[in-house]
């Protein structure tokens, strides 16, 4: 089954974070960060539907105005989301601008922002001169950012001597069809099919799923589960920036991106420069791979690298790879960070036991 999210780094590794999200089947995407983003070009970004903002410093936000631009004329709602200062930024940058021959627009920009057991929102629209009209709170569990039929995105807030959010986006689990499975109970595909998953994907396990042309009667959909369908959880992909490597932050991070696809994460220094890292608050490659391999995640994608080191790219790579593979132990050096592994050692030995037959 093929995934259905699509994700790639908009710049180099030596410029603007920004990780851009196409939605396969939607043709909507989704991005991650916000500094520079020409080279997305003017097709990419009028796909956009949702924009996640980790923090506002500026080379993860300066790309508003662009996307603004381009967005402006057009028929459409755009939902940024961010920790808590973002409507004030957003009204600010908007404040920054004449906005008289704007009231036969139609754009609508939805404001989010990550509050701890709450979502603050505000909204602005073009015909009003963007003038911040605020909206009611959401309370929801803390971490839950957006849940749409196509994705779900989850938060961690990230001590970056601000709030910076880290984000996990997911696609539904794919239920797929055991076509023997039909053969055998002598019925054809159709519709019903659709609404079996559509029943299933909503946890309404109880309701009644009628099959045209078959004479047999109305069943559940959790009867029809059972025979017809096997579950596999859908891609997930987390993404994480500036951020201080300290025993708090890595395990929001470790619990926000475990067993992810992909992991996409800064590495501003190389572990040469820890102290420099820590006093800025920003990850190393090393530390990096470390919050990868504690994760369990199957890919680890690291970016913005601080200019300084051009030309070096394959230093990260590398000191990022030997963390990730264990070739080097970060929790050999940092007793704090050997807790963080250590739910993998007993995830592996459940694993082990089960397979041996070990009943302890
Ligand atoms: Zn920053
Ligand atoms: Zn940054």
């Amino acid at each position: 089954m093929k995934s259905s999210l699509r994700p790639s780094l908009v710049n180099g590794p030596f410029q603007d974070p920004a990780l851009f999200v196409a939605l396969r089947w939607q043709g909507d995407a989704l991005l991650f960060d916000l500094g520079r983003i020409d080279r997305l070009g003017p097709g990419n970004c009028l796909r956009l539907t949702h924009v996640f903002v980790s923090h506002t410093h500026m080379d993860h936000f300066m790309g508003f105005d662009y996307l603004l631009r381009l967005t402006l004329p057009r028929e459409r709602e755009l939902t940024f989301c961010g920790p808590p200062g973002l409507i004030a930024n957003i009204a600010g940058k908007l404040a920054g601008y004449t906005w008289n021959l704007t009231e036969n627009y139609t754009l609508r920009l939805v404001v989010v922002e990550r509050h701890d057991d709450r979502l603050v929102r505000a909204c602005f629209r073009a015909a009003t001169s963007f003038a911040c009209e605020p909206m009611v709170d959401v309370v929801t569990p803390s971490g839950e950012l957006v849940t749409e039929p196509s994705f779900q995105v989850q938060s961690a807030t990230l001590n970056h001597r601000i709030p910076c959010l880290a984000f996990r986006v997911g696609e539904p689990r794919h239920l797929n069809v055991r076509t023997d499975a039909l053969d055998r109970m002598g019925v054809k595909p159709g519709p019903w099919l659709s609404r079996l998953k559509a029943a299933l994907r909503a946890g309404l396990e109880d309701e009644s799923i009628a099959i045209p042309g078959s004479a047999m009667t109305p069943r559940t959909a959790r009867e029809l589960k059972r025979e017809l369908i096997i579950e596999q959880s859908g891609q997930q992909i987390a993404y994480v920036v500036d951020t201080l490597f300290d025993a708090a932050n890595a395990s929001r991070i470790v619990r926000l991106a475990r067993d992810v696809h992909v992991l996409y994460a800064e590495a501003r220094f190389l572990h040469a420069d820890r102290a420099e890292a820590e006093a800025r608050h920003h990850l190393t490659a090393r530390q990096a791979g470390f919050l990868a391999r504690a994760a369990g995640v199957r890919r680890l994608e690291v970016f913005h690298f601080s200019p300084r080191y051009q030309g070096m790219a394959q230093a990260f790579h590398a000191e990022a790879r030997a963390e990730y593979l264990g070739e080097t132990r970060l929790e050999q050096e940092e007793r704090w960070a050997r807790d963080l592994v250590a739910w993998r050692d007993d995830a592996a030995t459940d694993t082990a036991e089960r397979a041996s037959g070990v009943d302890s």
